[in-house]
């Protein structure tokens, strides 16, 4: 919008002050205009200040355009102002960030939420509706070290990379070493998980692939750090030690951009830094106890899946799910049960279509939703614990996490709203230039998030 725009809404205001018609509609219309005037000089000036007219850059080095996925485990959003982090604070005043950070998937753990970043699907969809979960027709467990493939669906960010005849390379992701479609998990670029290599030789790896011929460079790389999470759960998202981790990655993060600078790639390369979810702290006074409720109806424990925070109950199937359902929740609100306004249960199809959790046969009939940093229990140990936990209804802030884009295609300084992160799948073909399989993320977001092409 040009000034002469803002001449041509000035017209009317001139002609309506010299009429000498109807006062009250006179006032009226001066009053219109003026607040008319003012919001254009004003989105003008805020356009002006606040995107920058500016495409993406072209690749200097790189034939092609490359994205490292990078997730710190449990980096709650807020954890970046925790202590200084100069080297995170140079991505996000060089790159875009989501202003008040990403938004997990439901539930807030980490497998359903690392597979929905690599996927753009919910977790009913790409079928990793838990940590750990039952095959409702087998009976066969699913646990964070289940590789066969029929776990795991959707196609994720490394599969659609080779489908389209170029080379990904993961550095532990969760389901990055199933042999899946297109995906064989090579040898040279697809790391088996081991928790004790450490975080500064994950991160040596992922630069020695910049050593290989340009067009030989993998186009797509994951790296994963079980940190700041593993500190969290420990001792709560306040604790010294949880600071002391968030210090550790930001000095990791300073090790790949140097890394990156020296080989003389940084300013190609696409880095995207995200968590899979917040943390929250617990205690052992904000405890609700499914044994408190059995004069309504006795929860046996084998029909308990997941106790905290996501109760999922699986009764036999002689049971009237609705019945369970209904008891429990007149035990929760007789005022009778410690803490017991604190849970309500539902039928997983009665659960709120924001969380995108029924809509799977391995998603246990009954779920619970907890308060923010309650937990539910079986009985009363007498345990007197703090920690921090995760895995609650992704409405709540403390469950979010971080969402940092830096790189020939994200403008620098940009603040974007809050997203899902199913979001992500997108946006990381679009960088690529790559078709994507059908997922949940939107097809415009890409678009409002990253540069235009030169
Ligand atoms: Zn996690």
């Amino acid at each position: 919008m040009d000034t002469k725009q803002v001449e041509e809404v000035s017209t009317p205001f001139i002609t309506s002050s010299t009429s000498h018609s109807n006062k009250p509609t006179l006032l009226l219309k001066l009053i219109t205009s003026m607040s008319l005037i003012s919001a254009i000089i004003f989105s003008l000036l805020f356009f002006s200040l606040s995107e920058p007219t500016t495409t993406s850059r072209p690749l200097k080095k790189l034939p092609h355009p490359v994205v490292i996925l990078i997730s710190s485990d449990g980096f709650r959003f807020g954890y970046q102002f925790k202590t200084p982090t100069p080297n995170i604070h140079r991505l996000i005043t060089n790159g875009t960030e989501a202003i008040t950070g990403l938004i997990p998937v439901f539930p807030t753990l980490t497998f359903p939420n690392h597979y929905s970043i690599v996927t753009g699907l919910y977790p009913p969809h790409h079928g990793i509706i838990n940590n750990f979960f039952y095959d409702p027709i087998t009976g066969d467990k699913f646990t964070m070290a289940s590789h066969q493939s029929k776990w795991w669906l959707g196609q994720p960010l490394w599969e659609t990379v080779v489908n389209n005849g170029l080379s990904a390379a993961t550095y532990f992701w969760p389901g990055s070493e199933v042999i899946k479609g297109s995906w064989t998990c090579p040898d040279e670029f697809c790391k088996h998980y081991n928790g004790s290599v450490h975080f500064e030789d994950r991160v040596d790896s992922v630069l020695d692939y910049f050593d290989l011929p340009v067009d030989q460079i993998p186009v797509f790389m994951t790296l994963y750090f079980e940190d700041p999470d593993h500190q969290g759960h420990q001792v709560g998202p306040d604790d010294d030690e949880v600071t002391q981790a968030v210090s550790r990655i930001d000095g990791i993060i300073g090790r790949l951009i140097n890394g990156l600078e020296k080989k003389g790639f940084f300013d190609d390369v696409t880095i995207i830094m995200v968590g899979d979810h917040g943390m929250v702290a617990t205690c052992d006074q904000k405890l609700v106890f499914l044994d408190d409720l059995a004069s309504w109806v006795e929860i046996k424990t084998n029909w308990v899946h997941s106790y905290t925070p996501l109760l999922a109950i699986w009764p036999p199937s002689n049971y009237s799910y609705a019945d369970v359902v209904a008891k429990m929740n007149e035990g929760l609100s007789s005022g009778k049960v410690e803490n017991g306004n604190k849970l309500k249960v539902f039928l997983k199809e009665d659960l709120p279509e924001r969380l995108h959790y029924a809509d799977s046969d391995r998603i246990p009939p009954i779920i619970g939703l907890v308060h923010e940093g309650y937990k539910v229990e079986q009985s009363r140990t007498g345990n007197k614990e703090c920690g921090g936990a995760h895995g609650y209804d992704n409405e709540f802030f403390s469950m979010r996490t971080i969402f940092i884009g830096h790189g020939p295609q994200f403008a620098r300084g940009k603040k974007v709203p809050s997203f899902e992160n199913v979001e992500i799948y997108n946006l990381i073909t679009s960088i690529l230039n790559i078709k994507g399989a059908p997922n949940n993320g939107s097809d415009s977001f890409s678009q409002s998030v990253l540069l235009p092409n030169a």
